[in-house]
């Protein structure tokens, strides 16, 4: 089957251009890949931005209460003893919600939202309403904690899969893509192959690094892959490093994301030094070029 494509412009003439069936379902294929791949890293990062609107929200709730302590002192000229330990608390619970943004990658909070400022010291809305009564303060300490505890959890299982997933380059200083992800003439006769991965040109002997953490599964000579190591990560991805000169890691050993796997090399079927890298989910290929790059630096 052949599809004819009619590129017209304005004013002038048109042009045909006769494809054949096998590259529009080539074209629709890798769009598909591409697009599925985008969508997913987009659902990821929402899932970061809730926590960190949870974070924000009880960051806000730590800074009233202590607008509301301050006011007191102000009042009152001294702080009671129970005043003096809710404070303590409170500096302890944003000092974890701090410590949780950090490790999320989110910047620190350090500007108050408006609506706290207008208030001030021993005046204002905020001091009123949160000054009914201590037990309900300390209420709202306990609260807070509680909606902390909460969200280590979640914060621990995001971080956790976020590292487990390929992001990133698996080189350090690379010098750029030599071979894409695709239909390509073969390099070593007449014809045309699918490649199903990327080669990265790179001095031999180059450190390979992991692009996310996972376990060793597969290591040693893989056919034209020549020396390569194959590594499972989270939700059915794995990563392949080809051509290796040297390997730096055992089958079922634990590697982090940015641990050595071993070294650029020519191994295989290839022609000159260089990293062929491959990303699969559930054994499919996918185009690594989206999964290059490092989406939490970029928010
Ligand atoms: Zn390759």
């Amino acid at each position: 089957m052949r599809y004819t494509l009619f590129l017209a412009r304005s004013g002038g003439g048109s042009r045909a251009v006769v494809l054949p069936g096998w590259a529009v379902a080539l074209f629709l294929a890798l769009l598909t890949l591409w697009t599925g791949a985008n969508l997913y890293l987009w659902h990821r990062s929402r899932e970061a931005r809730a926590l960190e609107v949870r974070l924000q929200a009880l960051s806000q709730e730590a800074r009233r209460l202590s607008l509301a302590l301050e006011a007191e002192r102000s009042k009152n000229g001294a702080l009671s003893e129970e005043a003096k330990r809710t404070k303590r608390e409170l500096e302890e619970i944003k000092k974890a919600i701090e410590e949780l943004r950090r490790r999320a990658g989110l910047s620190p909070l350090n500007a108050l939202p408006v609506r706290y400022q207008e208030g001030g010291r021993g005046g204002g809305a905020v001091a009123e309403e949160s000054l009914a009564g201590w037990a309900e303060v300390r209420a709202e300490v306990l609260d807070l904690k509680n909606q902390l505890k909460e969200v280590v959890p979640a914060l621990e299982r995001t971080l956790e899969v976020e590292r487990s997933l390929p992001q990133g380059l698996p080189l350090r200083g690379y010098k750029g893509v030599t071979s894409f992800f695709g239909t390509r003439k073969n390099p070593f006769g007449p014809g045309y192959e699918f490649h199903d991965g990327l080669d990265f040109a790179a001095p031999y002997g180059a450190p390979v690094y992991a692009t996310g953490s996972g376990v060793v599964a597969q290591v040693g000579w893989m056919g034209a892959y020549g020396l390569a190591v194959l590594l499972d990560h989270a939700e059915g991805y794995q990563t392949l490093y080809g051509h290796l000169s040297r390997l730096a890691v055992h089958p079922g050993q634990r590697v982090e994301r940015g641990q050595v796997l071993g070294y650029v090399g020519s191994t295989g079927r290839s022609t000159g030094p260089h990293l062929h890298y491959s990303v699969y989910r559930y054994g499919t290929p996918l185009d690594p070029r989206p999964y290059l790059d490092p989406l939490w630096a970029s928010r």
